[in-house]
């Protein structure tokens, strides 16, 4: 982060910003963080009750109003993903930003023993979703003034690790098609395309994948916010293809 790097309630004015896996663990936070900053947000997820938990905690304090887009990644189909661009079109008329962070963990076995559907599903949300819903996006993004596109890595993308799995090849895949999207857009467009690892954090998949592990020992998601606004915000115009890690 650039020295002196702070948040404040202008950090993202005037944005209009969808985070996917709104509901829980880093994306919860990461849409109520984007809110203080000024930012409109539109919250989508599976579970439409922890969307709205997350809709009222914005209203109650008085940041600008998010929308809601209950969506399963899983199941969605590419009519899915032009609903949402109609519907956002019809409302704010562009978009400025994407945090792609919803995932699937899959299993946490040897690759003799992974089920094909597990493996399926990580490919589902982790890569064709994003794919689908960026591609869906991208007229939208190209009416900005200046657009951020972010996805969430995890250090398995860059070294595969036993009984990681689907989750790891997915995960390398989206840090792929990160790049690409960098490359086409290089120079010819206002939308830049990034990725960040958060490392290791305090939310419910971490304690699914390291059960053993004392939650306290670990970051709370709210030590990332900074990094996660920077690099939605303008003043990380100009960086694109970037795959960053998060150090403390
Ligand atoms: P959580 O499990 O706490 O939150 C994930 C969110 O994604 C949940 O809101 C969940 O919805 C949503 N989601 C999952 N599957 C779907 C789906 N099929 N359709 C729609 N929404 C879905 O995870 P984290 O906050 O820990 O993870 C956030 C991101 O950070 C992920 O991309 C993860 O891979 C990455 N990451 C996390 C690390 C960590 O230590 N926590 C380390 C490295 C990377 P619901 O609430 O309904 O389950």
């Amino acid at each position: 982060l650039p020295e002196g790097f702070a948040l404040t309630a202008e950090s993202l004015s005037q944005k209009v910003i969808l985070v996917t896996g709104a509901g829980d663990g880093i994306g919860k936070v990461a849409a109520t963080t984007f809110a203080r900053c000024g930012a409109t947000v539109i919250l989508a997820g599976r579970t439409l009750g922890k969307l709205e938990q997350v809709y009222d905690n914005i209203e109650s304090a008085g940041h600008p109003q998010a929308a809601l887009f209950p969506i399963n990644f899983e199941h969605a189909v590419e009519q899915d993903y032009d609903a949402l661009c109609n519907a956002l079109f019809d409302t704010f008329g562009r978009l400025d930003g994407i945090l792609h962070n919803a995932a699937d963990l899959g299993e946490r076995t040897p690759i003799s023993n992974y089920s094909l559907g597990a493996w399926q599903r990580c490919m589902q949300v982790n890569v064709n979703a994003p794919f689908m819903l960026t591609r869906a996006l991208l007229p939208l993004l190209e009416k900005s003034p200046s657009a951020s596109v972010l996805f969430t890595s995890s250090s398995v993308a860059f070294n595969g690790r036993a009984y990681w799995g689907g989750y790891a090849a997915s995960k390398a895949a989206q840090e792929n098609l990160m790049q690409t999207l960098a490359d086409e857009h290089e120079g010819i467009s206002r939308i830049r395309f990034n990725s960040i690892n958060p490392g290791g954090t305090r939310t419910r998949m971490r304690a699914k994948a390291y059960p053993a592990e004392d939650p306290t020992s670990i970051k709370a998601p709210d030590a990332l916010m900074p990094a996660y606004v920077y690099l939605l915000g303008d003043q990380s115009a100009g960086t694109s293809g970037v795959s960053f890690q998060y150090r403390a």
